[in-house]
């Protein structure tokens, strides 16, 4: 008999996708570019008591065909290339009401491009993100699916059943055409990047104003994770700080390298946000602070030139745990005003509050938090958090601890770029009258470029005085 369904890439997200489509009383045919890969996947299967509802097939035309029509056909290989060349593999083996499902980190354009490139061939195309890591892959990610409705239906009680639940609702669904699935994961990353970042910079307050060790700092993240703080990103920073190194009996953190790594996502947010005019000040904070981190030579040497920062500050821990959400909510606005502006580009009918769902399990990113983002946009049309009733609540109690810290580091010598920028925005964000009217004084100056006035009308321009000599 056919398999339910495909996978191609049996590598550790494919694999544990697999493994955790098996488990939920799917079929599923598998293959992967490399044959070892196969057996040792048949093999985990048998380990877990699941190799009967595997059908590994190392030849790609025998694997295709061991699938049931209309085919729903995973790929899970690297991002770029890999993922064209898998497409122009399997074309001329699909048949037409077929559909890809590339569940990569993909950059969302590539997959409109090969949305729009399969739609006339009569191949459906999903964009789909899953985010989780290998964990989340196996016991149940969050899948954020875009690309060809009709096709999603054919793939949406395997996805459905595989999701991670959140008291029982799936975090899955399908959002919107083309890249709509993949740009989502996008900025889920991004969002990520500066959850990460702005937990990292309380982490410096701490070690270095306040001169704690990494296991009080652990037991402040246990503590915070009890509270409004409560995320998956908040826990395993407790457990990381509290980790020993057995070899040299010390904290771990304390011997990790402080160069932070990144593979695009986070970049791809930033460009995103910028190309649609949309700030996202703590993203790209966080991405220039991965940046920062990685010249870890220049940064020995600017240090020596500069001096080393010394000496406690004085902040609470209750201004730290208030900052980091403060900074948080200026995120999650800038996050989704970012979402809600691709949407409005795209024609995408993107909604805020089904994406908080979504994110509510399984997922990196996932808390409290988004459990009350996802009741407050659900009752709320504004697309800016900072202005949904609740969340306003919470911004005017907590930005004055960010305040506090943002001052406090900044006359301690701590750096803090992305809760310092989640301030900055606040600040110009409810600033009535900003200061871009000598920004438009000085370009109508030295390029004709115009100003307005209320009242008088727009492109007007100033009777500025002739600098040459
Ligand atoms: P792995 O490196 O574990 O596996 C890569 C897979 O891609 C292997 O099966 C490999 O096959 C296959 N592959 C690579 N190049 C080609 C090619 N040219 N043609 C055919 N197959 C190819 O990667 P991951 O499982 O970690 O990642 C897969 C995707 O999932 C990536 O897009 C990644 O960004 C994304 N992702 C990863 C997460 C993670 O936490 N790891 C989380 C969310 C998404 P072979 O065995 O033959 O080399």
């Amino acid at each position: 008999s056919k398999a339910d369904i495909g996978l191609i890439g049996l590598g550790v997200m494919g694999a544990n996708l697999a493994l955790n489509i098996a488990e939920k009383g799917h079929t599923i045919a598998v293959n992967n570019r490399s044959t070892p890969k196969i057996d040792a996947f048949v093999e985990q299967a048998r380990a877990e008591g699941l190799a009967e509802r595997v059908l590994p097939e190392a030849d790609l035309a025998a694997f295709v065909q061991s699938v049931k029509k209309p085919r729903s056909i995973i790929i899970m290989v690297k991002a770029g290339k890999p993922v064209d060349d898998m497409i122009e593999q399997l074309l001329p083996l699909l048949d037409e009401g077929d559909a890809i499902l590339e569940c990569g980190n993909s950059l969302f354009s590539d997959t409109q491009r090969r949305f729009d490139y399969l739609k006339p061939k009569g191949i459906g195309y999903l964009g789909v993100g899953v985010s989780g890591g290998a964990e989340g892959a196996r016991h149940g990610p969050s899948i954020m699916v875009g690309g060809s409705k009709a096709q999603w239906h054919d793939a949406e009680a395997v996805l459905t059943s595989i999701a991670a639940k959140f008291k029982g609702e799936p975090c899955v669904a399908w959002l919107g055409e083309g890249g709509a699935g993949h740009f989502v994961k996008t900025i889920h990353n991004g969002i990520e990047y500066g959850d990460m970042q702005m937990i990292a910079e309380v982490y410096g307050v701490m070690r270095d104003g306040l001169g704690m060790d990494a296991a009080a700092c652990a037991g402040v993240f246990k503590r915070w994770n009890e509270g409004p703080l409560n995320s998956y990103l908040i826990e395993i920073t407790g457990h990381v700080l509290e980790a020993i190194d057995s070899e040299s009996d010390r904290p771990l953190v304390d011997i990790i390298l402080d160069r932070a790594g990144q593979k695009g996502t986070g970049v791809w947010s930033a460009i995103a946000a910028q190309e649609l005019g949309v700030p996202a000040t703590a993203i790209e904070g966080a991405v220039a602070a991965r940046s920062i981190s990685s010249r870890k030579q220049e940064r020995i040497a600017a240090e020596a030139l500069y001096g080393k920062r010394e000496g406690k500050v004085d902040i609470s821990i209750d201004d730290l745990e208030k900052a980091l959400l403060a900074g948080k909510i200026v995120s999650y606005t800038q996050g989704f005003s970012v979402i809600a502006r691709a949407s409005e580009e795209q024609g995408w009918g993107l909604e805020l509050a089904t994406i908080a769902k979504i994110w509510r399990a399984g997922c990196i990113i996932r808390s409290r938090f988004l459990d009350q983002m996802a009741s407050a946009f659900a009752g709320d049309a504004a697309t800016n958090l900072l202005m949904v009733p609740d969340f306003a609540e919470l911004m005017k109690e907590a930005s004055p601890a960010l305040r506090r810290v943002v001052a406090t580091g900044a006359l301690g010598e701590l750096p803090l770029i992305c809760l310092s920028s989640a301030l900055s925005y606040f600040d110009s964000y409810r600033q009535a009258r900003g200061t871009a009217n000598l920004i438009q004084g000085q370009r109508d100056f030295f390029g004709s470029h115009g100003f307005e006035i209320e009242g008088r009308g727009a492109d007007l321009h100033g009777d500025w005085p002739s600098l040459v000599e």
